[in-house]
């Protein structure tokens, strides 16, 4: 599989599937050929418009995350990264609140997290954004996750 292949103007494959456990433990990530067009469009309908939107090149992270990999890293295993339906974006130099909110008022999607904010520190944690198949319908679901549970809608 070619991860160099441009899936849209600004995110490649290879950027979709990156992981730096599976890097380090050496876990193949590579995603079954019929999940391609789903990260594809992760990066059409998400990524892209977040990227035009902040005018800042970020790199996205777990895109997909192969069975293997989920476990290794100890996440559940209906994990919409493992469908290639989720996708982990912070941006350098903006804060992950103002994304997550950015996000809930511009987008259409099926979850959005912020994960691991802290109050005062921009960068901390990061943002999940997941789309359900095409036929699916979104649920526009919102939550805040910290100190290990999930609230609803977005908290500073
Ligand atoms: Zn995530």
């Amino acid at each position: 599989m070619d991860r160099t292949q441009k899936l849209s103007e600004h995110f490649t494959l290879g950027e979709l599937v990156r992981s730096e456990t599976s890097e380090r433990k050496g876990i193949d990530n590579t995603p079954p050929e019929h999940m391609v067009p789903k990260l594809k469009r992760l990066c059409e309908e998400l990524l892209e418009p977040i990227r035009i939107h902040f005018g800042k090149p970020f790199r996205p992270n777990s895109g997909y995350r192969s069975p293997e990999l989920n476990r290794e890293i100890g996440s559940s295993s209906n994990s919409q990264h493992c469908k290639a339906e989720a996708v982990d974006i912070e941006i350098a130099g903006i804060s992950n609140y103002d994304l997550a909110v950015w996000i809930r008022d511009n987008l259409d999607f099926d979850q959005l997290i912020l994960e691991c904010y802290e109050s005062g520190i921009p960068n901390s944690g990061w943002v999940h954004v997941s789309l359900k198949e095409m036929q699916e319908i979104n649920r526009k679901k919102v939550m805040t996750y910290s100190n290990r549970s999930y609230t609803d809608g977005l908290t500073a």
